[in-house]
This record gives structure tokens, sequence and C-alpha cells, in this order.
């Protein structure tokens, strides 16, 4: 058994007095999920100000044979952020930006800045950081790069993964690799910094990174419509794709009237009902160039029977109503009563069949039950939510999860798709990547793990 007080004394050295705490209510709320679906423990929480201090830190860690779990922004939705038992390593102290190179398009940053700040800090520079989630104000960019966030641009600028030229990671011996470059060719063997991305914190400690710098466009245009199904949304997604698109994000009417109910300020832009709604996003580069193309995309798609109304922002204020109409649709779902969530991807042109197919398996299942899938339609990303009936029990309907997931999972297996889209799979998902995973997947990556981390120092219970 490790010697835990002999650890914290070695931790106190190393990190100081603000660098470690064992206070529980200081603790206390790093150890939930943001959905309160997991609940942790840990003896310690470390907080290094440095990458030499995290190194120093792991290195105590590891000798001791103690076991590592690294958190950003706490906002991960699949459990790989909750500790049990492990050393809870705090990235919140790693938060400057080391520099911005407006020549090269690169900003570097350290793990625990978050995305907000590091948007904030590309747009200073006269550049964009186009990486844009609903959580972007806490998350981080070393969490954004271990799970390989995606969001709402996508379509445009792919996720984390392709945002990125190189990480620098402190091992789980507490070796620090280096591969931050300001290089956009490097053929130099195998690309070691993509290890981490994706790799939910079980290869290492991603304590900076070197990220993609693009252009700043000089108009966005955010537009909101409302169809009467998804074939509908398809065919404007097709049209739209030959424009400046950056964003299609779905919203269905369930989930529209839960946002504009429960969340102050937000209310329905259009007078009719419509069963599905829209929120696209376009960006221009030349100033005035956009008037034209958006007008002549939306009259062709209303002709043509794609939608049945749209809206078009004309300011700030009204563009922000509109984005905030969806990125609230999580918030607003807590009001519906317990939810059954999936993050799940298909190929774009059979998202419209995989809800038809989902939504009739899971009301056969539990006909009182109500699907409210939302998301990414630009990328196929389906937040693929299961509402509880009106009052019913939480603990009643959370009883069918297993079955719902395995209904949900079985059918986008079979429309080739995937059962983490973009939040990981942590814990919530370990078993079934398993279960379905090709088994030459699942060998190579515990030869990976067991390559890089063989005490199995980092992150031991995620993944694999
Ligand atoms: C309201 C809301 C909206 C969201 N929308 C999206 C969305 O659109 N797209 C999307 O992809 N996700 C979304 N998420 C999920 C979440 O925000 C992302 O997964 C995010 O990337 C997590 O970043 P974090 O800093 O909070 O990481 P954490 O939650 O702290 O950690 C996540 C995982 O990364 C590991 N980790 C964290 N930092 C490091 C590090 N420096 N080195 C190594 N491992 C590390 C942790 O151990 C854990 O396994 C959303 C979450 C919420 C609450």
């Amino acid at each position: 058994m490790p010697d835990l007080n002999a650890v914290k004394t070695a931790l106190l050295h190393v990190l100081g007095p603000n660098g470690i705490t064992e206070d529980q209510s200081v603790i206390a709320p790093w150890l939930i999920e943001w959905r309160d679906r997991y609940f942790g423990q840990t003896p310690l929480m470390i907080m290094p100000a440095s990458t030499a201090e995290t190194a120093a830190a792991v290195k105590i860690c590891a000798e001791a044979g103690m076991a590592i779990m690294p958190q950003g922004g706490n906002t991960g939705l699949v459990g790989g952020n909750t500790p049990q038992g492990e050393i809870l390593l705090s990235t919140r102290r790693l938060n400057a930006v080391r520099s911005v190179s407006p020549a090269d398009n690169i900003l570097i940053a350290d793990a625990g800045v978050t995305l907000l700040d590091v948007q904030q800090a590309a747009s200073a520079a006269g550049r964009k950081f186009p990486l844009s989630l609903a959580s972007e104000g806490s998350c981080t960019i070393g969490g954004n790069l271990s799970t390989n966030a995606g969001g709402v641009h996508v379509i445009k600028y792919g996720t984390a993964k392709d945002l990125v030229t190189g990480v620098e990671a402190v091992l789980p011996n507490g070796e620090i690799y280096n591969g931050l470059s300001h290089l956009k060719k490097d053929n130099t063997g195998y690309d070691l910094s993509r290890l981490f991305l994706g790799a939910e914190g079980t290869l290492g400690i991603i304590t900076a990174a070197s990220l993609k710098l693009f252009p700043k466009p000089s108009a966005l245009v955010r537009v909101m419509v409302g169809l009467s199904d998804l074939q509908g949304a398809m065919g404007l997604l097709e049209r739209a794709q030959g424009a400046a698109l950056t964003m299609f994000e779905i919203i269905p009417r369930l989930g529209l009237s839960a946002v504009t109910a429960n969340i102050p300020g937000l209310s329905d832009p259009f007078s009719g009902v419509h069963q599905w709604y829209g929120v696209l996003d376009f960006e221009y580069f030349t100033p005035g160039a956009h008037q034209s193309e958006i007008e002549g995309l939306f009259s062709a798609a209303l002709d043509a029977g794609y939608i049945q109304d749209a809206v078009i922002a004309q300011n700030e204020g009204q563009a922000a109503n509109l984005l905030a109409l969806r990125e609230n649709m999580s918030a607003a779902q807590k009001f519906l009563g317990a939810s059954i969530k999936h993050d799940v991807s298909v190929p774009v042109a059979r998202v419209p069949e995989f809800m038809i197919r989902a939504d009739a398996a899971v009301t056969t299942l539990l006909p009182e039950c109500r699907p409210c899938g939302f998301g990414h339609l630009g990328d196929g990303n389906i937040h693929y939510n299961i509402s509880a009936s009106p009052g019913e029990d939480s603990e009643a309907f959370l009883k069918h999860r297993g079955a719902m997931e395995k209904i949900v999972h079985d059918i986008v297996t079979e429309l080739d798709g995937s059962i983490s889209a973009e939040h990981g799979i942590g814990i919530s998902k370990k078993d079934d990547l398993a279960m379905r995973a090709d088994p030459v997947k699942i060998a190579m990556l515990r030869a990976v793990k067991s390559a890089i981390d063989p005490k199995r120092i980092m992150n031991p219970r995620i993944m694999i």
C-alpha cells in the first residue's frame, strides 16, 4: 500500500501550500459531474502551477504507485473526470497563453486556459480559433484536446484534433514530452502529439498545446429555419454547403418548447409551430458579399419546400439569442425530468433514417417516453436524448437506461456510426466499446496504453 502521508509531504515540498489540498469542502465541487450523474472521491487534489511542477508531482505519485486523474474544467460528460480514489490533478493553475504568432497562425496555451480565453486571445490578435462549445467558458484546452471535442463548427473546421500542431505532455513516469510546434510540415516519424488527442488522460497530462489560428471573418450571418421534417433539413444542408456554411444545428419542437418555457430571456422567433428547427451560420471574408447569396439560398429552400420559414439575425444580440436556443437544450431538458442521453454519430446522409428508426424503437419499448434528439446535423452527430414522460418517477425511468442504450447503439452500429461522437468513452461507454469495437483496435489501444503507462498511473479506470 502506498504511504499517503509520505506522498503528501513530498507533493507539498514541490507544489507549495497553494498547490495541494486535502480539504474536502474545497475539493467537493470538483467531484460532481455537471449532470449529477457521477459523484467521486479523492484523498488529495493537487494544482501544479507549471509544467516542471506537474512533472515533479507525477514522478512522486508514479514512484509511490498512486493513480492520478487529470481534470480541466470538469465539464466532461462520460465520467472520465470524476475520481474514485485517484489523486485529482487540476490544471487550473496552468493558465497562461504563452504566445500568439499571427504570422505562423499559431497560439500556444497552457492546458488549463479556458476555451473562451483562447478564443479571445486569438481574436485580440486578429485571428479566429474556431472550436466552439456551449461549455466554452469553463472547459479547458487540455480537456478539449483530451476528449477531442467537437462542437458546432466541425462542418468547416473539424474537431479539436484538426486544430492542433502539437502538445507538451507529462508522461506517466514524470518525463516531459515536448511536441509544441509552429510547423505546418514535419515528417519525422510517428506523430506522437496525436496520441494524446482523444486519449482522455490515459497516456499523460497535456500541459500545453500549439493551436492553429484562422482568418477572422468580416461578417457572420446566422439564420434560424422552421422545418416540417429532417428530409427538408437535408435538402437545405446539401444546398447550403455550396455557400460559406460553418454550422448547421437542429432542435426538435419538444426541445425548443423546453428552452423557451424554462430559460429566461429566450423566446420562439417564429409565429407558427414547426416540428424541427435549424440554426445555421455562414462566414464571409469580404464585406457585403453575403446578402444576395443568403437571400437566394433561403428563398430557393422555401420554394423547394425544404423549409417552412426562416429568420435572419439582424444584429449580434439576435444572433446570440438564436444560438442560445440551441446551446440551452441540455440545460432546458433538465426541466422535462429524467433523461437518458446518447452522443452518437452516423453518416450525415443517414441522420433522418437514424432519427426515425430510433424514435420508433424507443417508443416501442416505452410508449410514453419523449425522444428529443438534437445537435450537429452538419457533421452527423446527434445528442439522442430521451426524456421521461411528464411526472414519471426518475428512478423508475432510469432503470431503462441499459435497454435504451442497447437499442440506440445497435441502430447506430447498423448504420455504420459511432457510439461516441464527441464526448469520449470515459466510464459510461467503456463496456460498450469493449463489446462493439474491432478486437484488433482494442488490442492496439491496450498495447499503446501498456507501452506508455505500464504501471497504469494515468486514469487507470477510463476507456480501456
Ligand atoms: C453544457 C455543455 C455543453 C457541451 N457541449 C459540447 C460540445 O458541443 N462538444 C463537445 O465535444 N463536448 C461538449 N461538452 C463536453 C465537454 O465540455 C467537453 O468534453 C470538454 O472538452 C471537456 O473539457 P474540460 O476541460 O471540462 O475537461 P474535463 O471534464 O475536466 O476532463 C475531461 C477528460 O479529459 C481529461 N483531461 C482533462 N484535462 C486534461 C489534461 N490537461 N491532460 C490530460 N487529460 C486531461 C480528464 O481526465 C477527463 O478524462 C459539453 C459539456 C457541457 C456541460
